[in-house]
This record gives structure tokens, sequence and C-alpha cells, in this order.
């Protein structure tokens, strides 16, 4: 083969794992944003389980302050009544300490009530929050993960591209420039082997002519369909 040539697989090589290497480093800020979701989506979940908890506190304490109006007003009606000298007042006022009474015990009721939901909430709440805390240790760790092979992965590629430069320095200016240029307008590969009479770049058939010369190995012969260099597997 073209010693040329053999440079050229050579530079591809790292150009490829390079690339490869970027397309890595740009997935990873979606990666943490992914995790950072989770873990926030985690502590809200607990978030809205607490402020349940602080409602049915505020709603049970509102409850305690009606039982106690009424409590207050039964005590005034009862002194009322211990003063009255009526029969008929003596009896009105007994009727409304009893509706006063009526009204505690559904108040109560309710708060009974209450009182049951916020136990049952208090189990989920910490149940929750040991998931909660399960989940951050497991995302913290990713997330520390992340980091290290982002490091890695700067660290691979300028190594690599220090690799390229050196490889590059190697090749005749007008060569490298073509090869460049066809590496970044092909997406893939400059540099594709000739597989029986085919480029396998573009996938067209090549002419008996081209096919021949890449033989030889004598130049640098490009495909008349693509435009990539081409070389013969061996
Ligand atoms: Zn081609």
């Amino acid at each position: 083969m073209h010693s040329e040539l053999e440079q050229l697989l050579i530079l591809q090589d790292r150009h490829q794992k390079i690339r490869q290497i970027q397309t890595e480093i740009k997935t990873l800020p979606l990666e943490r944003a992914h995790l950072e979701s989770q873990l926030a989506a985690s502590a809200a979940g607990v978030e809205a389980l607490k402020q349940r908890g602080r409602l049915l506190e505020v709603e049970r304490k509102k409850l305690e302050l009606d039982v106690g109006t009424r409590t207050e007003s039964i005590t005034r009606l009862k002194m009322q009544q211990y003063q009255t000298r009526k029969n008929d007042e003596f009896q009105a006022i007994g009727h409304e300490i009893e509706r006063y009474e009526n009204e505690i015990r559904k108040l109560e009721d309710q708060e009974l009530e209450l009182m049951i939901e916020a136990d049952k909430l208090k189990g989920e709440i910490e149940a929750a929050d040991k998931s909660a805390r399960a989940t951050k240790d497991t995302i913290s760790r990713q997330l520390a993960d992340l980091q290290t092979k982002s490091k890695a992965l700067e660290t691979q590629q300028q190594e690599l591209g220090t690799e390229r430069e050196a490889l590059a320095a190697q090749i005749d200016a007008d060569l490298l420039d073509q090869f460049e240029r066809l590496f970044n307008s092909k997406g893939d590969a400059a540099v594709v082997a000739v597989e029986h009479g085919v480029c396998t770049g573009c996938h067209m058939k090549v002419t008996t002519a081209t096919a021949s010369r890449v033989k030889a190995g004598k130049e640098i012969v490009s495909c008349e369909n693509c435009g990539r260099i081409l070389y013969l597997e061996q």
C-alpha cells in the first residue's frame, strides 16, 4: 500500500475516535440534567406530602378553636341558665346548650378523622423520605461517575488530538487538506476500501481503470463517484 495511504488511515482512525468522544461529551449534560430532574422530582414528592401534613394540622387547629369557642358559649349559657328564674327562658337556654353540644360532637368527629389521616400520612412521609434518601445516594454516585467519565473523555480527547497533530505533520499539506475536507464533508470516512471493485464509501462500482490504479498502489486515487480516497483491502 502507498505509504501515505497508511498514514492517512491511521490519521483517519484518530479523527474518528475524536469525533466519537465529542459525541459522547455532548450527551453528558443531558445525562446530568436527567439525573438532576429525577432528584428534584423525588424531593418534590416528599415536599408535597409534608405540605399536605401541614394543611391537615392547620385544619385540625381550626376545628379545635371552633370547639373552644362553643365550649366557652356553653359555659356562658350555663351561667345564664343558673341565674334565670323563668322556666321558658331556662328551657330555651337548655336547647341552645344542646345545639352547641351537638356541634362540638360533630367537630370532634371531624378532628378525629383528620388525626387518623395525619397518622397515615406520617407513615407515608417516612417511607417517601427513606426512598428519597436512597434515590439521592444513588443519583449522587451517578453524578460523580459522570464527572469522572467527563474528565476521562477530556483527557482522551486531548491525547488523541496531540497524536493527530503529530501524524498530520508528517503528511503532505495538499493531501492533508484534501483528506480533511473529505472527512468533514462526508461525515464518516475520507479514505475507504475498494472491495470487489466497489467503493465502500458510496457503494458504487469504480471503473476498471480506477480499480487498477488503486491496485498498483503508486498514487493517491479517488472514487470518481464520491471523491473519497481509495485503497485496496488486503
Ligand atoms: Zn465512492
